[in-house]
């Protein structure tokens, strides 16, 4: 293609292209915080680095089309701290927005604020490409990449909001963990995000604590 091509051409090659947004991309970067219940949670989001490195394993984007915006944040590294921090701070909006959710609580409103200009900020979604028998988002790129590459995870969560999974929204009953999930499961009563480490770790001390005071669980099947 010849040189001088804008980057708000529609279809073109300033154009980004978003597959099929898997409904619980929001949760999954909500969770880039582990631990929440613990004095010292697992950060895995240190950088606006890690955050690119995050979206481009969720695969939604094709192939190297996010990859100039580490380029960019080297260049714009002002622009580009005001991104990461306003992207952290729309994580922990959805983690309040979606713990509430899960245990049937209002919301508080300024996490539903900050998430809502966020999305209000964000690429329109207009344009439907196909691709591979499929089909996907097209989005005009704004001017700064790396809240473009944050735009599948406002859907996601705008979607989850609106749609029938939304009552399956959950927050691991692992008080240290606080992992949000979806509750895939057919009765709807999943309680951790994983057996194998949070269930089986509640079950084990539910057994410690049983065996320290047996005359409580005398009569209790669990
Ligand atoms: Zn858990």
């Amino acid at each position: 293609m010849a040189g001088g091509s804008s980057d708000r051409d529609g279809n073109g090659g300033g154009a980004l292209v978003i597959s099929a947004v898997p409904p619980d991309l929001c949760l999954g970067y909500v969770n880039t915080l582990s631990w929440r219940g613990r004095r010292a949670p697992a950060e895995t989001l240190q950088t606006i680095s890690d955050v690119l490195g995050w979206i481009e394993r969720a695969a939604v984007f094709s192939p190297g089309s996010i990859d100039h915006a580490a380029a960019w944040a080297q260049d714009n590294e002002a622009r580009a701290a005001r991104t990461f921090a306003a992207a952290i701070e729309l994580r922990e909006a959805l983690f309040g927005i979606f713990s509430a959710i899960s245990a049937v609580e209002a919301f508080d409103r300024r996490d539903f604020l900050i998430f809502s200009a966020a999305l209000a900020r964000g690429p329109q979604r207009c344009h439907l490409v196909p691709m591979q028998r499929r089909f996907a988002w097209s989005i005009a790129r704004t001017r700064n990449p790396i809240r473009d590459a944050i735009t599948p995870v406002l859907w996601s969560a705008a979607d989850l909001m609106l749609g029938a999974a939304s009552h399956r929204i959950r927050r691991c009953a692992n008080e240290e963990c606080l992992w949000l999930f979806l509750d895939q499961s057919k009765t709807n009563t999943r309680r951790w995000c994983d057996m194998g480490s949070c269930g089986n770790r509640a079950k084990s001390r539910r057994h410690y604590a049983r065996a320290a005071s047996p005359r409580r669980s005398a009569g209790n099947p669990g």
